[in-house]
């Protein structure tokens, strides 16, 4: 029986905190599916020798997690994984170091992946991997042996080779990448870089060094899957909890307002600053719109504890108090800042009472909540989606208003047009980008995936 092993650096347990994140709740939605295995880390950070890997089943899926020590979190995680290859991959390159100590650590996880994965493995299975932070695990599991056809998704964008030359052990990176049977992005920009990158060291062939299984080289099959969501399950959460005590105040506190919302991990690449800036544009430029709209952006921490995500807290919180003493009356607060999560179903109701939702972040692998918003809208009556060019969701949800993050005054007009849009073409666009989101889902994406990874078994076992 050929089972799905699924390995990204977190893991979502089925009884702890659900970490707010695309990867997350695309894997999981995958996984739930098709049943399977997901291995990767649970979270807990330990002084001691790192446990695991813990096994626990729910319903058709097992989880294997294992915790990391102090240091891995600090150089691997913190460090390499989150310091250098996250702005990079973002093209934020102010927010870019690199320390060899943290790469060198992040090359010891990746083993460490490697060996606590091998006795868990079965020789049926399809192994998937996802994302930045595990970039060699595939040489390391070729290293040790593995016959399994592995495939690596990258969540995040793919740099152009300009910016990835930054990074000094960015040949080793593209090499590693070569170590996968399948290597798939989410756009076809992604994938024109990716390749430019592996032409600007030698090509396809060159990186095929580490592609060695035991045995014979096999072809490197790179494609686009971009990824969706559980459109019906969307739907179906936001019609539910819109009576829950929570959407109703919320609601009630709008006082028939339109409601313009952001929900983001707080990250710096999500643009939230700029995103303050914009709407405070919009309400210097169109005064007739002050208090009659409230803008409430979800942004809980991530990432807690590097420095340049404890910044932008602060900043923020800045920001929305600028905001508010600027604009506020004694009957209305501009905007509501709130660091902290809700639950999927509390955030699919507020979509749905939302007139305008604001994704503008300076550059997203995908970006889920921009799907998650649209599906979640009535149909009869929806709002209006303002979205990032620079996002992938871009590619595929061209009926979105689309902006440049950077410009505030186009992203203030962009606001001020979708807070207007007649209802006729609001309900146009919506149908259309609902289309889109269908025919592409998550399971479209798993299925896609996990076929590329049957190919690659049978010319495995061609070869
Ligand atoms: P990223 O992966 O960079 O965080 P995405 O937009 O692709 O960005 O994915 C975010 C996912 O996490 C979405 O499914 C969204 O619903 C969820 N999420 C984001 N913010 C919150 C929050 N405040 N509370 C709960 N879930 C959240």
């Amino acid at each position: 029986m050929t089972r799905l092993v699924n390995v990204s650096n977190r893991v979502a347990q089925p009884r702890g905190d659900t970490p707010a994140g695309g990867l997350a709740v695309g894997v999981l939605a995958a996984l739930r599916e098709h049943g399977g295995v997901w291995f990767g880390w649970n979270g807990r950070v330990v002084s001691g020798e790192p446990a695991g890997p813990k096994l626990e089943e729910d319903g058709n899926v097992t989880y294997a997690t294992i915790e990391l020590s102090e240091r891995a979190f600090e150089l691997y995680y913190n460090g390499f994984s989150n310091t250098s290859l996250w702005p990079i991959n973002h093209y934020l390159l102010g927010f870019f170091r690199y320390e060899r100590r943290e790469f060198d650590e992040y090359r010891r996880v990746n083993s460490l992946f490697a060996r606590k994965l091998i006795p868990l493995l079965q020789p049926d299975d399809l192994i998937w991997v996802h994302d930045y932070h595990l970039i060699p695990l595939a040489s390391e599991l070729r290293r040790a042996g593995v016959e399994n056809p592995i495939g690596f998704f990258l969540h995040t964008p793919f740099p152009a080779v300009e910016a990835l030359r930054v990074l000094p052990v960015y040949e080793q990176l593209l090499r590693a990448m070569g170590a996968y049977d399948v290597v798939g992005f989410h756009t076809p920009r992604d994938l024109r870089c990716f390749n430019d990158a592996l032409e600007s060291i030698g090509g396809a062939d060159h990186a095929a060094v580490d592609r060695r299984a035991p045995g014979k080289p096999h072809p490197l099959h790179t494609d686009v899957f971009p990824i969706g969501i559980d459109v019906e399950g969307c739907q179906q959460l936001a019609m539910q909890t819109g009576e829950q005590d929570n959407v109703q105040r919320m609601v009630h506190h709008l006082h028939g307002r339109q409601l313009l919302i952001g929900v983001d991990r707080l990250d710096y690449s999500k643009g939230l600053e700029e995103r303050f800036r914009a709407f405070s544009r919009l309400l210097e430029d169109y005064p007739a719109i002050r208090n009659q709209v409230s803008y409430i952006q979800i942004a809980p921490t991530s990432r807690a504890g590097v420095r340049a995500y404890d910044d932008i807290r602060e900043a923020l919180e800045r920001s929305a108090g600028m905001i508010n003493g600027r604009f506020a009356d004694i009957d209305w607060v501009p905007i509501r800042y709130l660091n902290r999560g809700f639950d999927r179903g509390t955030l699919m109701a507020f979509f749905r009472e939302t007139a305008v939702g604001l994704v503008t972040p300076l550059r997203d692998g995908m970006n889920l909540v921009a799907k998650e918003f649209v599906a979640a809208q009535d149909p009869e009556d929806p709002g209006m989606l303002v979205l990032s060019r620079l996002a992938g969701a871009a590619h595929e949800l061209t009926d979105a208003v689309l902006v440049n993050p950077y410009d505030i005054d186009g992203v203030a007009e962009a606001m001020h047009q979708a807070l207007n849009m007649p209802l006729g073409e609001r309900q146009e666009r919506h149908q259309s980008m609902l289309d889109v989101l269908r025919r592409n889902d998550i399971t479209a994406w798993r299925t896609r995936f996990v076929d590329a990874l049957l190919s690659a078994r049978e010319q495995r076992k061609a070869g």
